[in-house]
């Protein structure tokens, strides 16, 4: 008798797309296994170990055993410590019970999405952008909707662009400063103008705030400053080099704090007690940390944006924060893609392709500055003597 064959993987699984830069991260590992040394300028994630005092945390509270669930929201002292820190930081004022701790930045995109899109709801995003936005947007049902931004503006958020980018079925935008891919920061007035505008139209704005104290120039505003209805996430991924610790937060309005509870408690129960009790001191301790990582990202960036355009590159956007910069490749007559891969062939030089990041992303590529001066030194060179080779020609 035969069988009727069903499929196995839905048509929302089989749509999600993989990143393009895992082609390039195949081939370096294949390169690496031939004995071919590779400098891996397209990771995302901080070269530093998490600090001391943060992992000793971890352990002591491991043999307290605090090993258990926690609340679905998290400890108490916690989301104390975040609200503790929004208010010495921003100035704005958190309720602890609107904050829940998440495993990590990620998961707290997808609960602010699942609980704002219906089918068809638009999402506005940037082109460049955080390639998951786009990819999760759509995993719930919801239309992401680009709009440009521009090397040569900033990378800031054209007003008028936004406003011509809204329809009736524009339900939130999610905006990410300091940025993934391009280093930028929104100015206060750029972000006081998509508050003013997004309030207008009743968009809900997802702010994006994993990069948050990264930023070598000035200040960072969290969103909850110009719209207290906002939903900030944030991780502890970036800023205190914990990326493998998965572990983050999302702050909710009242009106979305019960749905998303459940939410959390159907999909993910709690984050781990230990990690959030480590997450406590890095809050609370991890200045002097933060301070060295953010002067030695600095020295990165002032080495490598210079060095990059002296060799070829157009880079208009000087990075202000996060630890990347977009370098645009018109000099060099290849699409980013096969840019990247020649570049990693030829020369062992691994980066990221800016079609990775969206349309708007192409004729550049996303060099990453969480490696160490001297691999940055040596991968400025190598770059340097395969272009003089005539390498992409
Ligand atoms: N948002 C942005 C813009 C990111 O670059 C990343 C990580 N690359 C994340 C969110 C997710 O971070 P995590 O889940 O580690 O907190």
């Amino acid at each position: 008798m035969a069988f009727l064959r069903k499929e196995m993987a839905t048509k929302r699984v089989k749509k999600l797309p993989s990143f393009i830069v895992m082609d390039i991260l195949e081939e370096a590992n294949r390169l690496e296994k031939e004995g071919v040394e590779v400098i891996h300028l397209e990771i995302g994630e901080p070269d530093f170990d998490t600090p001391d005092f943060v992992k000793e945390a971890a352990i002591s509270a491991i043999r307290q055993n605090i090993t258990h669930y926690t609340d679905t929201q998290g400890l108490t002292e916690l989301r104390d410590s975040i609200s503790e820190y929004f208010l010495i930081k921003y100035g704005v004022s958190v309720k602890p019970q609107n904050i829940i701790v998440t495993l990590g930045t990620s998961p707290a995109l997808f609960m602010a999405l699942s609980g704002l899109i219906e089918k068809g709801d638009e999402v506005i995003i940037t082109d460049p952008g955080y390639a998951c936005y786009k990819n999760v947007i759509e995993f719930v049902g919801g239309v992401p909707v680009t709009i440009p931004v521009y090397d040569d503006e900033g990378y800031a958020i054209d007003t008028e662009r936004l406003k011509k980018s809204i329809t009736k079925r524009t339900k939130a935008i999610i905006i990410n400063s300091p940025a993934n891919p391009t280093g930028s920061v929104l100015s206060k007035e750029n972000l006081k103008e998509i508050a003013v505008l997004t309030e207008k139209h009743g968009i809900t704005v997802i702010s994006d705030e994993i990069y948050h104290g990264l930023n070598y120039e000035g200040k960072d505003h969290s969103f909850l400053e110009f719209n207290e209805k906002c939903i900030v996430i944030n991780g502890f991924s970036k800023l205190f080099a914990m990326t493998g610790w998965r572990l983050g937060y999302i702050i909710i309005p009242d009106e979305l704090l019960q749905p998303l509870k459940r939410v959390h408690q159907n999909l993910f129960i709690c984050a781990a007690g230990f990690t959030q009790v480590a997450a406590v001191k890095a809050l609370k301790e991890g200045e002097e940390f933060v301070q060295e990582v953010v002067a030695e990202y600095k020295r990165r960036r002032d080495y490598l944006v210079p060095e990059l355009r002296r060799i070829g590159f157009d880079i208009k956007t000087f990075p202000k924060g996060a630890f990347y910069v977009m370098a645009g490749i018109k000099n060099f007559q290849l699409d980013s893609l096969s840019f990247s891969k020649l570049l990693l062939r030829k020369a062992g030089v691994a980066v990221t392709p800016g079609i990775d990041f969206g349309a708007n992303g192409e004729g550049y590529v996303r060099f990453s500055f969480a490696n160490s001066i001297e691999n940055l030194k040596r991968a400025v060179q190598k770059i340097e003597n395969f272009l003089n080779e005539g390498g992409t020609k």
